[in-house]
C-alpha cells in the first residue's frame, strides 16, 4: 500500500462495506444499512437519530419527510448535500422506529465514532433530542437522561471531546419537528447562523 493515497471518498466507502459485514443488533429486521450519505471532506456534519422506513428502503439517510425538510432547511441557508456530511446514531432501522436499546446503541456507535474520525468535522450538528443527548453524554448511552433537552440546548456551541478529537457540537431541532412549526423554523434559521460563524472556512456559505 506504500506511496497509495486513500481520499475520505473511498475511505467512506470502505467504512460502509465493512460495517454492511458486521454482525449488528437490527441488521436482521432491516432491509438496507443506512450508512451515510453527502461529502466526507465537509467542515459540517449532521447526525440524526435513526432510519424510518423510507431510509430503510432507500438505504440513505433523511430521504423520507423529514429529509425533504432538511433538504429545504440547507437550501434556505445556501448549503447543498456536498457542503454537509449527514448519518444517524443508529446504523439499521428499529422496527416500527421504536427507541433502540441500549446495547443496540452500544453496538451501533464504534461505527459513528469510526465516521467521525475519519471526516474529522470542524462542528457536528445534532438533529433533535436524542443525538444531542448522545453527543453530551460523551457517547455513554448511561448518561443521555442526565443531559439537558433540546429546547434549552438549541443554537448553543459547546466544545466536546469525543472519540479522540475536539469538535463543535451545534444542537439543532430535528427537521421532523420543524416540519408544521413556523416558529421553530425561524430558530432554526437563526442556529444555523450561529454554525456559519462558527466555521472558520466562512466561504462555505
Ligand atoms: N430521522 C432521523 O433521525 N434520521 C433519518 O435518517 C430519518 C429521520
Amino acid at each position: 500500500m506504500d506511496g497509495i493515497i486513500i481520499d475520505k471518498v473511498q475511505l467512506l466507502k470502505q467504512l460502509e462495506n465493512e460495517c454492511k459485514r458486521a454482525d449488528l443488533p437490527l441488521k436482521k429486521s432491516a432491509t438496507n444499512l443506512v450508512f451515510g450519505k453527502g461529502n466526507p471532506n465537509a467542515a459540517i456534519m449532521f447526525v440524526g437519530e435513526a432510519a424510518g422506513r423510507n431510509e430503510d428502503e432507500q438505504g440513505l439517510p433523511f430521504v423520507g419527510a423529514a429529509g425533504k425538510n432538511l433538504d429545504r432547511l440547507l437550501d434556505k441557508v445556501g448549503l447543498s448535500l456536498n457542503d454537509v456530511y449527514i448519518t444517524n446514531i443508529l446504523k439499521y432501522r428499529p422496527p416500527e422506529n421504536r427507541e433502540p436499546l441500549p446495547e443496540e446503541i452500544k453496538a451501533h456507535t464504534p461505527w459513528l465514532c469510526n465516521q467521525i474520525t475519519e471526516i474529522k468535522p470542524e462542528v457536528i450538528c445534532s438533529l433533535g433530542n436524542y443525538s444531542t443527548k448522545f453527543f453530551l453524554a460523551g457517547g455513554d448511552v448511561d448518561k443521555m437522561q442526565e443531559q439537558e433537552g433540546i429546547t434549552k440546548l438549541h443554537g448553543k456551541v459547546r466544545m466536546i471531546d469525543f472519540c479522540g478529537l475536539k469538535i463543535k457540537l451545534i444542537p439543532l431541532f430535528h427537521p421532523a419537528a420543524i416540519i408544521y412549526n413556523q416558529k421553530l423554523k425561524v430558530e432554526w434559521e437563526k442556529d444555523m447562523e450561529i454554525v456559519k460563524h462558527e466555521l472558520s472556512q466562512k466561504t462555505l456559505f
